[in-house]
This record gives structure tokens, sequence and C-alpha cells, in this order.
């Protein structure tokens, strides 16, 4: 039997749908999972087995994060890790997470997850590439399908350590043949390729700087044999550009599409130092770029040139990187610091309040090479985030309360719906409890702190 939900009189709803309608006294109405109308409230069927009262509120589709480490939210603020460079900062913070335990993925996921959900977002990735002490992927998995969200689980690993020119110690790379056999493991039992999945697999070696040639080329055949994407990191600083030409004699881009890793199922975090000729390769080849503001800031990595590949064509979704780089990870509060250092950088016409929510919705859709999320329309999965207008950060924003959402200090949801369930209702989880989690989430953030000493 279908189950329908409506939310009715949204003071506006923001559909990024084809003509980027905005609806003023909006509804939609949801059947099971899926979008069935959007339209005036007025026109769209008045019962529901469910209704929600949108007065005063701003609904949007959910946001796509499309990069993350969310075991991260286990080390922020580490005194030894705020102040360097992305190197140095890596460096300093390997010996910490080799301590990592499996309830350790699981709870921070669970963390992380809340916090992006409480900001927004409703589709997230998370890239884990670091697997001592029995973690695996599968971990972070079982933490989406509790709390509800939507899910592109990425693969990451390591396999080049510091004996052998890369970055990690070689106490936490693993064999590269046990990285692909458990990928394939984790895309045979987890990957959902149809629309409105809930859960997909992503194949992910963490960066050039710390996996080999072959993985990388490995890794691209293994994805395409099973139509799975592919992601990495790519291009993030000077140094990062560094150690392309000196280990590889070519620039970031090149080595991608030498190994394979161009085309619409495969996307690179960061890019702030995509050249030209990388831009125009990602936007011939539907290549997409999940650019992460905060992170980039945090460790005076840059400026990415989004105005530049957004103008040449390419697919640019946001991402609030790992909570170690970024240690409020509010989605957001990204869309808001993506339009903000875009102006910083090129200029006061760089990005507007609403180009910067479609990189986030229709943006990250695409990124992840998906065609069901990311506007509010019927035949798509109904994810939708409602804000609620009587919030204090909002007061004197009501003549434009679309561009307020990003203008304005970044608001929680008020309600949350992922795949036509409602996850937050009234600002409350209704799949977690959420001071439990952050209570054990505290004592083992407290104990990982501890174990490096
Ligand atoms: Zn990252």
């Amino acid at each position: 039997m279908s189950k329908t939900l409506l939310i009715k009189n949204a003071r506006v709803v923001v559909t990024m749908d084809d003509a980027r309608r905005e609806i003023a006294d909006g509804a939609v109405f949801i059947r099971d999972n899926l979008i069935e109308h959007v339209g005036a409230s007025v026109d769209l069927p008045q019962d529901a087995d469910e209704i929600i009262d949108a007065r005063d509120h701003v609904v949007i589709p959910g946001l796509i994060n499309t990069h993350h480490h969310m075991y991260q939210s286990l080390t922020r603020v580490l005194p030894a890790a705020q102040n360097g460079e992305l190197f140095n900062w890596l460096t300093n913070l390997y010996p910490v997470w080799a301590n990592l335990t499996p309830e350790m993925v699981q709870v921070s996921t669970l963390t992380a997850m809340a916090e992006l959900i409480m900001s927004g977002c409703t589709t997230s990735s998370d890239h884990l590439y670091i697997y001592p002490n029995g973690c695996k992927l599968d971990h972070s998995i079982e933490s989406a399908q509790q709390i509800g969200m939507r899910f592109h689980a990425a693969r990451g690993s390591m396999s080049v350590g510091r004996s052998s020119g890369g970055l990690p110690p070689d106490s936490v790379v693993e064999n590269e043949q046990a990285i692909l056999s458990d990928t394939q493991r984790l895309i045979e039992t987890y990957h959902d390729a149809g629309r409105h999945a809930m859960q997909r697999i992503v194949v992910a070696p963490c960066s050039p700087f710390s996996v080999s040639r072959d993985l990388m080329k490995e890794s691209a055949v293994l994805a395409r044999h099973y139509g799975v994407s592919l992601h990495t990191h790519l291009a993030e600083n000077a140094n990062d550009i560094a150690y392309s030409r000196e280990k590889f004699n070519m620039t970031p881009a090149q080595y991608a599409e030498d190994c394979g890793w161009v085309g619409p199922d495969a996307w690179h975090a960061h890019c702030v130092q995509l050249d030209e000729d990388g831009i125009y390769l990602f936007a011939r080849t539907g290549t997409g770029v999940a650019h992460c503001p905060c992170s980039n800031m945090r460790l005076a990595s840059g400026i990415a040139p989004i105005r530049k590949m957004l103008d040449a064509g390419v697919s640019v979704g946001l991402g609030v990187d790992g909570s170690a780089s970024n240690d409020g990870a509010h989605m957001l509060g990204e869309v808001r610091q993506a339009m903000l250092l875009q102006r910083v950088g090129f200029g006061p016409d760089a990005m507007t309040a609403r180009q910067a929510l479609e990189i986030a919705t229709l943006g990250g859709a695409k990124v992840l090479n998906r065609d069901d999320i990311g506007a509010l329309k019927p035949g798509m999965s109904a994810d939708l985030v409602l804000f609620d207008l009587n919030k204090l950060g909002f007061a004197g924003s009501w003549h434009d309360p679309v561009a307020a959402l990003v203008f304005c200090t970044p608001a929680d949801v008020s309600y949350s719906v992922i795949n036509g369930r409602v996850v937050v209702k009234d600002g409350q989880f209704t799949t977690i409890d959420l001071g439990n989690v952050l209570e054990r989430h505290n004592q083992l953030a407290h104990d990982l702190a501890e174990a490096a000493h």
C-alpha cells in the first residue's frame, strides 16, 4: 500500500526544475519515495496520510555533499593540526588515524551524517581511505542505513607509503590486490545502480601521492566493468602540483587523463590548482569537480577557479570535505562560503546566491552521475528540506527568502525528508537518539587523541 506525504503552504518552493521555478505558497505531494506533484498549494491534492504545514518556510531540494571524510569528526581542531598546509596537516594526523576502530568509524559517520542532515544535506558521499584495526566501509554503510541518508560510499585506499616515496607512513597503507578485491566485494554486496538508489559504491584511491599509477589504472578498469563512479583528490595545492610534476612529469590533469580518470563517471575533489588545459579537458570529457571552499581556506590551498570552470562547462558540486580540515561541516554554510570565496577571488559578479544553491543541488547530482536527485519535480526522489524563516538569523530578509538562505547566518533545517521518509521533524531526528550518539562520539574522540600519545 502506498503512503502519501503533503508539504503545503510554503512561503516558497525552490524547484531547480528546467525553468528554475520558485513557487510562492507552494506545495509538494509525495507518494512513497517519489515526488508526484509540485505546484501552488491550491492546485495540489489537499489530503495525504501525513501533512506538513510549511507556512513561513522555504522548501528546497536536499543539498548534495560530494566530498567528505566523516571519520575525521573524531579529530577536529587537534592542536598539532590546526595551522599546517595539506602535507604537513596530513603528516601530523596519519599517526592519530592509525588507531581508528570499527566503532569509531560507525559513530563518527553517524555524527557527521547528523550534522549534514541538520544543515540541509540529504545525499552525501564519504571517502574513507584508511582501514586500520579491522575497519571496513561496511561500518559507514551501516550508519547511513541507520540514520536514513542517501549515501555514495567511496572505497578509498592508500598503497604507497613513505619508504616508497609516498606521503603516508608505511603502517597505514594496504596491499593493492587486497584493495581491489575488497572494492569488488563492496560493489557486489551494496551497489544499487537503479534510480532512487539509497546506496552506491565508488572506487576511490586516495590521491596521486598515496597510491601507485597501477592502482589508479586498475581502479578505473574495475569501476567501468561494474558501471560505478571514480573519485579522488586532485590538484589541491602547490605541493600537490610539485609532486605530480616531479614524480610523473605531468600536471595533475594530464595524470588523471593518462590513468583513465576522466569522464562523466569520474569526479575530483578540490582542483584548486587545475590549469586552463585541465579545465577544458574536464569540460570536454564531462569530468566532475567537488569544490570545498572552507577546507581550501583552512589549509590555505587557494581559491578554486569555479567561475571559470562553470563558464567552460565543467560539472561542479560542493563538498564540506573532512571534519578535520573543515571543522564545521554545515552544508548550507558551505554554499554561503562558495559564493563568498568566488567573490574574493574573482569579483562581486563571480557567483550569486542562486548559482551557489544550484551547484549544491543540480551540480552535485551531476557530479555523482545521478538524474533522480537535486530538483523537485514529478518522478524525482523525494529528498527535500525546510528552513524556518522565523529564525533569528533571517530577521529582515523576507523580501528574498531564497537568497536569504545563502546570504544570512547558515540555518539548520526544521524538516528533512529523504527518500520520502521524514528524518527530521520539528528540528529533531526521528531515526536516531542524537544525544546518545554525541556522548559516545566525544568519548571515542578523547580515546583516539589519548592513544596517539
Ligand atoms: Zn578530502
